[in-house]
């Protein structure tokens, strides 16, 4: 897993450069035993940490360092946009009750019958869109009727964005329901769910995972806090859970990072607070290099406290993240996985055809000239004893020639 996660040469992480501890941690978080600190993504920080020691390792024994970016382009994070659809409608007296959560000019089209409160599926596919994102939607199976959300979930998933699964009551511990949602999801809209998140994020750490697993999920977003900021596994990249031998599922994990309805629901913060709590949790993801997945349900982005999402857009716009849809997070990660090899020290190839994206980052010692295949090479850091490299391999083909020791 570690290995994976750095992007490092196959089969290189030497063991007594992982201390024991970390592992202890790492497999207790599996298991649903948090760490101690959940309030940042401490195990990812202790596991990003270790690059450094890696790469000073190899650097001494190898007198080069290279390994896989963790985004396309090496982007310096990644955030994965998803939306929970637990309504899509509200009947007319729960509206008047609750008319003071949206502006007077949407109440007003809304009396006009000119505008659905609940229902905003298109209007963010179409701002993402703007920005240049893709997101998830993730739709209940029998909460409301699928035949009045069908057209919209049909249009938005032809232009690319995710339709998946928002899990319904009992499907988190028990195969034969989530099969029935999944079949009830694919009937009612015509698409069949890749990705889901479980319904007020429940979740059995003994079951949960392998439900997912052989309904033939890519991956689950579940695992993460409601009624409380921070990361509850520590964690913020994807990673493969384990089955109950140990083995890696095929199943992808994305830590959840933030609810929305955590910071309006439990906390009580105003807009400003919520927006500060925001930029906070995705700066430790930052320092981390990690996956921020942000959770903002559907219904609430027209009222007081959810419309501070057209700002989280713009603030996207320009961190230079990696954005997207829990699917296409999940299809990249699983795709980086591309074994990178070294053969004899010193000829670097990787196992399979790359990814559009995939950046290898290069580090070796001065003066040492690199030969490469079937790619393209930059120069990032010229310093005095080292040479920072970053080459985009194309095809299958691609290989580099280090001295070697
Ligand atoms: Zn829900």
């Amino acid at each position: 897993m570690i290995e994976g996660s750095l992007g490092l040469v196959r089969g290189s992480l030497k063991e007594e450069l992982v201390p024991k501890e970390l592992v202890a941690e790492l497999c207790a978080a599996m298991r649903g035993n948090p760490p101690s600190d959940q309030g940042s993504p401490s195990l990812e920080s202790r596991v990003q940490g270790l690059l450094a020691e890696v790469e000073r390792d190899s650097l001494d024994s190898q007198g080069y360092f290279v390994r896989k970016a963790m985004w396309p382009g090496a982007a310096p994070f990644a955030v994965c946009l998803t939306h929970d659809v637990d309504n899509i409608e509200r009947p007319p007296e729960h509206v008047e009750r609750v008319k003071d959560r949206f502006s007077p000019s949407d109440y007003a089209r809304w009396r006009r019958g000119e505008l659905s409160l609940y229902d905003n599926v298109e209007e963010i596919a179409r701002r993402e869109g703007r920005a240049g994102f893709r997101s998830s939607f993730y739709y209940m199976s029998a909460e409301y009727p699928l035949a009045r959300a069908r057209a919209a979930a049909r249009r938005i998933s032809r232009k690319g964005w995710e339709v998946g699964l928002h899990g319904d009551f009992g499907t988190h511990d028990s195969y034969p329901r989530m099969r029935e949602a999944v079949e009830r999801l694919e009937r009612g809209l015509g698409i069949r769910p890749r990705g889901l998140r479980e319904h007020y994020l429940r979740f059995d750490y003994a079951r949960s995972w392998g439900v997912m697993e052989r309904a033939g999920f890519d991956y689950d977003s579940t695992v993460g806090n409601n009624d409380r900021l921070g990361f509850k596994l520590g964690l913020a990249a994807p990673f493969h859970p384990p089955d109950p031998r140990w083995r890696p599922m095929r199943l992808l994990e994305l830590p959840l990072s933030l609810m929305d309805t955590t910071l309006w629901g439990y906390l009580k913060r105003g807009e400003e607070g919520g927006f500060a709590d925001f930029l906070r949790l995705m700066g430790m993801v930052r320092d981390v290099g990690g996956l921020f997945t942000l959770l903002w349900h559907q219904e609430a982005v027209r009222m007081r406290g959810g419309r501070i999402y057209w700002d989280i857009l713009d603030e996207l716009r320009g961190t230079g993240a990696f954005v997207g849809s829990g699917a296409e997070v999940a299809g990249w990660w699983r795709a980086r996985e591309v074994p990178l090899e070294a053969r004899g020290g010193k000829l670097i190839t990787l196992g399979g055809a790359p990814p559009e994206g995939l950046v290898v980052q290069l580090k070796v010692e001065a003066g040492v000239r690199v030969r490469r295949a079937a790619g393209s090479l930059r120069s990032k850091r010229e310093g005095r004893r080292f040479h920072e490299h970053e080459v985009s391999p194309s095809g299958g083909a691609f290989r580099l020639e280090l001295p070697g020791r």
